[in-house]
């Protein structure tokens, strides 16, 4: 056509767009296995073990100890928006577990070769099923999609191979596997902190000692300890927070009603925040809301407003912060890779944490400073 006359529009090839959709849930190794985490944690899993090759790029793979997946939901459970996690939108607003759309082993079938071998405790046997697609696919020409019966234990595994194998320009935009690698330790540490009554390891394949590993009865503090280091665990404030207190604190103002009761939402707050004698060279913030592994942008510019007036010029803190809200207030769905996350209230609830982990930092700096004086 000449140039000022119109094109005709065209559908794009199914299988392209799904694999667009996929690479924008799943944007690299980290983002993929932060997915399956958060599914080993739904399922319930006590034991996380993680194996990697190439960053991931060649193999992630994840097995759990968790509750395993029916032989009858193998069918459908690559399909996008299968979950059993919600089923009515009333579910999405209240929605207390991590997974909530069913789009990340989607997704994952897309642009790798998946594989599951799970097991209920009902079955006798587990099963194993390979994915592409979306779809069920035989695992090697001339057999059939089926699940296949095999040897294993109760719990799921995981192994997507060749991660972004039909998306090459992906994959050319990441091509250190060091990088990658980095990615992966940093989710899986994050999460072993705030799950320390699970027991997580992360090896590179064929190496015998993992580079994460976490007893199964721990506490965040020692996970803390034994991850980020005793110079950061020595200097830990513990800090909590929450809409009850809050409520007393303007009780006792006398100013209780100024809200209508239900308007507000319910949370709850716990950290752990370095004080002021903790110098790190670039600020850590393991951040937790509603157990999910999220960003948020003004929770970052609040820590760093508490520590500037406190720590010297280009040093930084290291802080735990779990948020627990009430999920009715909280908008995780904004992005689908739900990273950022927003909530009613968003700025009190924020303030409130904030007022109560600078009164600790400015309290443990006061003393150093005293200490300091005196020597
Ligand atoms: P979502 O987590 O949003 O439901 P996913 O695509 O991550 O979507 O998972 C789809 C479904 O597969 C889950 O709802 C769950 O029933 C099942 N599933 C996935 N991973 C596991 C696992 N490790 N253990 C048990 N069930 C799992
Ligand atoms: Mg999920």
């Amino acid at each position: 056509p000449a140039p000022n006359e119109p094109r005709p529009i065209k559908r794009l090839e199914e299988s392209l767009v799904n694999r667009i959709a996929a690479g924008e849930i799943i944007q690299r190794p980290a983002s993929a296995l932060k997915e399956l985490i958060e599914n080993c944690l739904d399922a319930g899993s006590t034991q996380i073990k993680v194996t990697i090759k190439e960053g991931g790029l060649k193999l992630l793979q994840i097995a759990d100890n968790g509750c395993g997946i029916r032989k009858s939901d193998l069918p459908i459970l690559c399909e996008r928006f299968t979950t059993s996690k919600l089923s009515s939108f009333q579910d999405l607003q209240s929605l207390a577990t991590y997974g909530f759309r069913g789009e990340a082993l989607a997704s994952i079938s897309h642009v790798s070769h998946l594989s599951v071998t799970t097991k209920t405790k009902d079955e006798p046997c587990a099963w194993k099923a390979c994915y592409a697609d979306g779809a069920l696919v035989a695992p090697k020409p001339g057999l059939t999609p089926d699940p296949k019966p095999c040897a294993g234990n109760d719990g799921t595994t995981i192994t997507a191979e060749d991660l972004f194998y039909n998306t090459p320009t992906r994959l050319a935009a990441l091509r250190s596997s060091s990088d990658e690698y980095a990615r992966i330790l940093d989710v899986v540490t994050k999460y072993a902190v705030h799950n320390p009554n699970v027991s997580f390891t992360c090896k590179k394949q064929g190496f015998a000692s993992p580079d994460v590993s976490t007893p199964s009865a721990s506490s965040v503090q020692s996970n803390i300890k034994l991850l980020y280091g005793a110079s950061i665990a020595r200097e830990l404030l513990h800090v909590t927070a929450s809409s009850e207190a809050r409520k007393k604190r303007e009780r006792l103002k006398g100013k209780g009603k100024a809200r209508a009761e239900d308007e507000d939402p319910e949370w709850e707050a716990e950290a752990y925040a370095t004080s002021a004698n903790y110098q790190g060279k670039k600020m850590v913030l393991l951040l937790f809301i509603n157990h999910r592994l999220v960003d948020s942008t003004r929770i970052k510019r609040a820590i760093e407003a508490i520590y500037s007036p406190v720590l010297p010029k280009g040093s930084s803190p290291f802080i735990y912060l779990s948020l627990v809200i009430s999920p009715q207030h909280i908008d995780v769905n904004v992005h689908p890779t739900k990273r950022e996350v927003h909530f009613i209230n968003e700025e009190q609830i924020v303030d409130d944490i904030a007022n109560a982990i600078q009164d600790e930092v400015v309290k443990s700096g006061g003393q150093s400073r005293t200490f300091e004086y005196q020597t």
